[in-house]
């Protein structure tokens, strides 16, 4: 995509992953991998964003993206800012693109942004000085990059490769931005067969997810696949959510041990959280073996950290 790359072609923003090259989304996976730290071993750190200002901008809830934003650029040496929407100034009326000045005013380098309203981080990265840095944290259900990345890492690590394998995405992919995303990283990273597995009503338009196999059945969508990957029902974005009813949905599209039985006998499972056991999940899948949800978590701090790296290799001045 056009705006994400400086002249030279490096990466100066991450808005979304839909048309960033194969090679492009490797080094990012490489660069990652080399961040990953085992469960209970000591974070690596370097000062390789010493002097480097990152605010997080997140106007819609997050746990573990800001907390992973936040750990990743400390780790990397930056100095940190925090800011929710009732502490931002856009809650007393004035524009995002006045609180980014200020901020900007205040030397900050890189902008992490969540907003559940299309366009914003697009918004700002047009408008920013040409050492800043955006880099979208979620964005209404178009995308959510570091997501896709941190789900394709977890993928490579688990199954060895990605080429070849068939993933099915199972829930509310009409409003996930985890699914897109997914689908920009793994069709680009040459993924067999990209399931979309949900309810007429959670399925996506036709004019999206072009060459994925659509599956209204839950039990057809899982059989033969590698990776199974659940998503919430995003009742924030649906108008009608009363309707949806909970023990309904979990009796007709809950991963359970009995269908994940229909996946790959090695199939993992994933989820990109705030899981809802007993909606989508059954609690036994969430924590079993073939679970990969604690990794997707860990290795969100790796993508961020190779992306904050990445963005600030290229900024005039810097060494990293
Ligand atoms: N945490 C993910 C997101 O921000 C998934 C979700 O909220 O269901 O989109």
């Amino acid at each position: 995509m056009t705006g994400q790359t400086r002249a030279d072609g490096s990466l100066r923003h991450l808005l979304t992953l839909e048309g960033l090259p194969r090679t492009a989304l490797e080094r990012l996976l490489d660069r990652a991998q080399e961040f990953v730290c085992a469960p209970g071993a000591r974070p690596p750190s370097s000062r390789l964003l010493a002097g480097v200002t990152v605010a997080n901008l997140f106007t819609e809830p997050s746990t573990r993206t800001r907390v992973s934003f936040e750990l990743a650029a400390k780790r990397l040496g930056a100095d940190v800012v925090n800011l929710e929407v009732q502490l931002s100034s856009r809650a007393k009326g004035e524009s995002m693109l006045d609180t980014i000045f200020t901020l900007e005013a205040l030397h900050v380098d890189v902008f992490v942004i969540r907003d559940a309203e299309a366009g914003v981080p697009g918004l700002v990265a047009a408008n920013v000085a040409p050492h800043v840095s955006v880099l979208s944290a979620g964005e209404g259900s178009v995308s959510h990059p570091t997501q896709g990345l941190l789900d394709a890492l977890t993928i490579r690590q688990r199954k060895g490769r990605i080429e070849g394998l068939t993933v099915a995405i199972v829930g509310d992919i009409r409003h996930s931005r985890v699914a897109r995303s997914a689908y920009h990283a793994l069709t680009t990273l040459g993924v067999a067969q990209l399931r979309i597995v949900a309810p007429p009503a959670l399925l996506p338009g036709d004019d999206e997810f072009h060459g994925c196999v659509r599956h209204a059945d839950i039990d057809a969508g899982l059989r033969g696949a590698d990776v199974v990957m659940m998503l919430r029902i995003q009742r924030e974005r649906i108008q009608d959510e009363a309707q949806l009813d909970s023990a309904d949905y979990f009796r007709a599209f809950g991963l359970t041990t009995a269908r994940l039985r229909r996946a790959k006998p090695d199939a993992i499972v994933m989820h990109p959280q705030p899981m809802n056991r007993g909606v989508e999940i059954a609690s036994d899948v969430a924590d079993g073996p073939q679970s990969a949800i604690r990794d997707q978590v860990r290795n969100g701090v790796a993508v961020r950290m190779a992306v904050l790296a990445t963005v600030a290799r290229g900024r005039s001045g810097a060494d990293a």
